[in-house]
């Protein structure tokens, strides 16, 4: 370890800054988040330093550094393009035992500032002993993104509650086990859902009872269509939090990789006409595991509120008493048109897109046809694979020409994603030629023309 990670306290002290343009504005800002009083000295401000004066958050005098300047200060900044200055500056700190940073100059420095993920009173510093700042930043940016905004209100909401945690349980095990199961549960994800009030509620129920027997949670989680990447930084973060997941055959074997380890997994496969899991019968198991008090995610493929009969799930959540969350996830529709370079909609071609459900019932599909043969609308068809021949006979029977321009999106945004493109009145050759595998979807309509030009993904 070339330097001692510590967070030191500048609240009200005074911290120096050498230099007036933009980085030793940024630094600046910086110090103030910390609290510190900023003085600043240069020989030119630039406007964001010039405002921070001029209101009197800072002090900043205008000329030459002069050695008097470091006197009975805590830190010391020099940003400044003079290496001449900064090597004096650094010369004269590290005499006086004063901690410096110099920019850009890890030879000159006695502390170094670190990549930061600021989730007060949480904070992370990450450094790289000044070999590699690009190197931090990107791993300062993935923690970013995984680590949720109201990381830092859980953890004010803990420190309210430490001192009474503390007193009832007087064993180091049991005050463990009590925060560990707040930061996972309820308590924690009432606090993502900036539900402050009811959180501190739970969390005051939860140390009055001490009882280990509550209800669980459903999270109703969109799995997109297959590119985990796809996935919402809530869904993965309830994905891994989940003690049961039940997924079905819509949801990616990459997706799936990305579950918690050690989570039941429970498979409700779905295929059209073959329910492996009648869906009364899923809705069934998720009241009984939550009611275990177990947090159980009900993984969908795309979005649950998008033919995935997530409405019924919940409904019947609902009727029992169950909390649960919903979590959108990316529609096949969004996901296989934009990976195929088609835009659903396109100012000279479409105004307007349709989904609709391709669902045969009794060998037919009950649609308003006339509203969907219209001109200046892209329709998508979910499950519809079946009806091909079908769809293809009713939209050309209520007007639309047979030339019609149609993409059929096969596995979209999976590693054997493939499109097929042909016309309206080609569909059902296409269909029986090509041995097109489910999962499928058909996009309509003048924008699939735009494909030959924009598909980026399977060039
Ligand atoms: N809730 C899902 C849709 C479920 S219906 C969503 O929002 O995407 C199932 C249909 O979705 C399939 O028959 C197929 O038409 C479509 N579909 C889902 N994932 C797909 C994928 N990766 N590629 C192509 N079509 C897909």
């Amino acid at each position: 370890m070339n330097y001692l990670p510590i967070f030191i306290d500048i609240t009200q002290k005074p911290c120096l800054v050498i230099g007036g343009g933009d980085i030793a504005y940024r630094k600046i800002k910086l110090l103030l988040k910390a609290n510190a009083q900023v003085h600043c000295v240069s020989r030119a401000f630039c406007d964001g330093i010039s405002q921070l004066a001029e209101e009197g958050t800072i002090t900043a005098t205008q000329k030459d550094f002069e050695s008097s300047d470091i006197n009975a200060q805590v830190l010391i900044v020099s940003a400044t393009d003079d290496k001449v200055l900064n090597a004096e500056v650094s010369g004269l700190a590290k005499t006086a035992n004063i901690p410096v940073n110099v920019v850009d100059a890890p030879d000159l420095c006695s502390f170094v500032i670190p990549s930061i993920v600021d989730r007060s009173p949480i904070v992370i510093a990450i450094s790289s002993a000044g070999k590699a700042p690009v190197l931090a930043r990107l791993i300062r940016a993935k923690l970013e993104s995984t680590i949720p905004n109201a990381y830092g209100k859980l953890a004010e909401l803990a420190g309210s509650f430490r001192a009474q945690v503390k007193a009832k349980f007087s064993n180091i095990e049991d005050r463990r086990y009590f925060w560990e199961k707040a930061f996972s549960g309820v308590v924690a994800e009432k606090v993502f859902a900036g539900k402050a009030d009811e959180a501190k509620q739970d969390l005051q129920a939860q140390l009055d009872s001490s009882a280990d027997s509550e209800m669980g949670e459903v999270y109703l989680v969109g799995g997109g269509p297959g590119d985990p990447d796809l996935l919402t930084f809530k869904a993965l973060r309830l994905m891994q939090q989940a003690d049961v997941i039940l997924h079905d055959r819509l949801v990616s074997d990459e997706v799936m990789e990305l579950v918690r380890r050690d989570a039941e997994l429970i498979y409700v496969g779905k295929e059209c006409h073959n329910h492996s899991v009648p869906q009364g019968d899923i809705n069934q198991l998720l009241v009984d595991l939550a009611k275990q008090g177990r947090r159980v995610c009900r993984l969908k493929g795309g979005d649950p509120f998008i033919f995935g009969r997530g409405g019924e799930e919940i409904e019947t959540l609902a009727e029992n008493g169950v909390p649960f969350q919903v979590v959108p996830g990316i529609t096949a529709a969004s996901g296989c048109s934009t990976y195929s370079g088609i835009p659903l909609t396109h100012r000279d071609y479409s105004q307007s897109c349709r989904f609709v459900t391709g669902h045969l019932k009794d060998d037919t599909m009950n649609l308003p046809w006339d509203e969907l043969a219209v001109e200046q609308q892209t329709i998508v068809f979910y499950m519809a694979l079946k009806g091909a021949q079908h769809l293809s006979e009713q939209l050309q029977a209520h007007g639309m020409r047979g030339d019609m321009p149609l993409a059929l999106v096969e596995k979209g945004t999976t590693p054997e994603h493939k499109v097929h493109t042909t016309t309206l009145a080609e569909l059902p050759d296409v269909v029986a030629d090509k041995a097109i595998r489910a999962p499928t979807l058909i996009i309509v309509g003048e924008v699939v023309k735009l494909r030959e030009k924009l598909n980026w993904f399977d060039t």
